[in-house]
């Protein structure tokens, strides 16, 4: 009897064992599988996050590109982000020196209205406009994508109005070229650009600059990548007049860094290609 409790205990303890040995076991797997879902969970959230955020970033919505000082400083800090779109194709120089190629295509996307810029950049435009609305400043486009064709037209019509004051057509044209760019030597010709005015306002005239819209765009532009291109005092320089509504796309980046410079597209450009 004594040798039968022996092997009852000895069994018992050996289950004991065994089952001490495969519980926690199991139960570590219950706990891995646990960990993997859960973990998984995030990791699809935060994938998800990150292509809303490059989205955002590429459309330039308010609220990353336009809102904390925080995301200019990283965003015109050149270390600590590699991810910075710096829309290098954006970054090039259209004037009398450097005509757009024949064969430049570009895609067009409606900005406001019947208005249309290059598709690259139109969504900046288009948040800008809107979080303009937001604060209560109604930016109105009166032009921004001109066909070559129509360019020659607003070029002809410039220079008949100066031979009309009785200057030569060659005076005439001198005078016109320096309102209205030459076919293919106007950044509206590209879409990058648009002429911004207040609303109800269709006269490019100096006065803009006077108006709530002009002190929107001076402190706001910038971020959703656009410059005034042509600024008072630069004049010898871009070879136009000063222009308080034409506004150019540059992408964030650059347009931080030449409003920060000081500097027109042309010094700016040079500065960092070398002239071309
Ligand atoms: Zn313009």
């Amino acid at each position: 009897m004594k040798s039968v409790k022996y092997i009852l205990l000895i069994s018992v303890l050996l289950l004991g064992i065994v089952f001490l040995v495969t519980m926690p076991g199991t139960m570590r797997k219950n706990k891995t599988a646990e960990t993997t879902t859960t973990s998984s969970a995030p990791q699809t959230s935060q994938q998800s996050q990150v292509s809303i955020n490059t989205s955002v970033a590429n459309g330039s919505s308010a609220i990353v590109v336009g809102g904390e000082p925080e995301s200019t400083a990283s965003s015109s800090s050149d270390g600590g982000n590699a991810e910075v779109d710096k829309n290098e194709w954006a970054f090039f120089l259209i004037n009398q020196t450097h005509p757009l190629p024949d064969n430049y295509t570009f895609e067009r996307k409606a900005v406001q209205g019947k208005f249309e810029m290059d598709s690259r950049c139109a969504d900046y435009m288009i948040n800008m406009l809107a979080d303009a609305k937001k604060d209560g400043v109604n930016l109105n486009i009166v032009s921004a994508y001109r066909s070559v064709e129509y360019q020659q037209t607003l070029l002809d019509n410039d220079t008949k109005k100066y031979e009309e004051q009785g200057y030569s057509h060659d005076e005439a044209l001198k005078m016109a070229s320096q309102a209205v760019a030459i076919p293919g030597q106007s950044e509206h010709n590209a879409g990058i650009c648009a002429d911004i005015l207040d609303a109800g306002n269709y006269s490019l005239t100096e006065d803009f600059e006077k108006t709530p819209e002009f002190k929107w765009l001076s402190e706001n532009a910038a971020k959703y990548g656009f410059i005034l291109r042509y600024p008072k005092g630069k004049e010898s320089i871009t070879g136009i007049e000063y222009e308080p509504w034409h506004y150019r796309f540059v992408g964030p980046y650059y347009a931080q860094k030449i409003k920060e410079s000081g500097l027109c597209l042309e010094e700016y450009y040079e500065k960092e290609k070398g002239n071309q």
